[in-house]
């Protein structure tokens, strides 16, 4: 079987982490029985220069075509005088909803040789290995009525939080099963206690558990969470929310972690995944090896588990990422005392390295 991926490597720093990524795929390739059919496409700042678009038709329609989507990350100065529809960000919010991407997974996991990079005590994130799964075309975001209105006196501004039983149930359901490839705890997050969204969605996350009765679930309300992810971050293994408290928990999480280079995600939905880092292009420092390829190397990883269900490949990489960091093999914004100074290629060779040295000693 052949795997179609499509390759989307964008802006600044995108196509230097993308090209790690990719090399890693190429590696798997090379050492198991996985074949890739990878295809690149144009998105973003690149789509834009090349046809005005920042998501082609025929970027799309490779996506929708591929069995994934790899990104790499959108955006830059060199289009922020745009108008907004042709702005870079434009192409990924297009493609997000083509795709009916409706969750959002952000891993935070400390690997062991990183501890020291977080902000937070050794003892409190030493094996923190966690994933929200936040709703993504829901909630607040996107609800009726919205907009800013004059009164006779001043102005009077709307947003609309809505949810519906189906968009509950979908990202509900998503969650139990992935927590069933994980430690089997669902910590679903709201504000049940104000909200009659939250009490609509507590009612159906509730429901959903039934069908899951090897799954714990939790209820927390959003301002404990946010709380308890600081305190002791190691009770969670998935945490399910909506799209606005997803958005500050998922970069709450992430931060316990130290860099922004080493997040991956994911975005699922319909039939084909988007996985990407989670850090953007990087613009201030793209272009001279100095960027951190391991939240894209990590992305492909996310693309292997939940994208095609090759759960042993994963492994196998998020392993050679975890080695390479144990070898001591740094990037600039992970640097320590000690460590081997490495640039992106490097690093990306030192996985593919580690890669075939795990998968021949399998
Ligand atoms: P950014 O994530 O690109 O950078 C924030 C900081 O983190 C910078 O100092 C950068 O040097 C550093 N950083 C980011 N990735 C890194 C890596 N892999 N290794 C080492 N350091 C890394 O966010 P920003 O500066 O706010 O945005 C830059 C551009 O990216 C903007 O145009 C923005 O719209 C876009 N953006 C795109 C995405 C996406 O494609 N999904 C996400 C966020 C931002």
């Amino acid at each position: 079987m052949t795997y179609r991926i499509a390759v989307l490597p964008g802006d600044y720093a995108g196509p230097e982490v993308t090209a790690e990524a990719v090399k890693v795929l190429r590696t798997l390739q090379e050492v198991s029985s996985l074949r890739f059919d990878l295809q690149e496409g144009l998105i973003g700042g690149a789509a834009v220069d090349a046809t005005g678009d920042p998501l082609p038709a025929a970027t799309l329609q490779l996506c929708q075509a591929s069995d994934a989507v790899l990104l790499g990350a959108v955006g830059g100065p060199r289009w922020d005088g745009l108008p907004a529809a042709q702005r870079p960000e434009q192409g990924l919010l297009r493609l997000r909803r083509a795709l009916d991407l409706y969750a959002n997974l952000r891993p935070a996991k400390v690997y062991e040789p990183l501890v020291a990079a977080s902000t937070l005590r050794p003892e409190v994130v030493r094996g923190i290995d966690l994933l929200v799964v936040r709703e993504l075309v829901g909630g607040i975001y996107y609800g009726e009525p919205r907009g800013i209105e004059r009164l006779a006196e001043g102005e009077r501004a709307i947003n609309t939080m809505v949810y519906t039983t189906a968009e509950i149930r979908r990202v509900a359901h998503l969650a139990f099963t992935l927590a069933r490839q994980r430690r089997h705890k669902v910590t679903s997050v709201d504000k049940a206690n104000v909200l009659e969204v939250s009490v609509l969605w507590r009612r159906e996350v509730t429901e959903v558990a039934g069908a899951f009765p090897d799954v714990t679930l939790e209820h927390l309300y959003v301002d404990n969470c946010a709380m308890q992810l600081v305190r002791d971050p190691r009770q969670f293994d998935v945490i399910l929310t909506g799209n606005l408290f997803g958005d500050i928990l998922s970069d709450e999480a992430a931060m316990l972690t130290g860099s922004i280079g080493m997040l991956p995600s994911a975005s699922l939905g319909g039939k084909t995944g988007l996985f990407e880092p989670v850090h953007g292009s990087a613009p201030d420092i793209a272009g001279r090896g100095v960027v951190n390829p391991l939240a894209a190397i990590a992305s492909v990883a996310m693309l292997l588990a939940y994208g095609l269900q090759e759960v042993a490949a994963a492994q196998a990489v998020e392993a050679a990422v975890a080695r390479v960091l144990e070898e001591g093999y740094r990037t600039p914004d992970i640097m320590a005392p000690g460590c081997t100074p490495v640039s992106t290629a490097e690093m990306g060779d030192h996985v593919c390295a580690a890669l075939r040295q795990g998968l021949a000693t399998a």
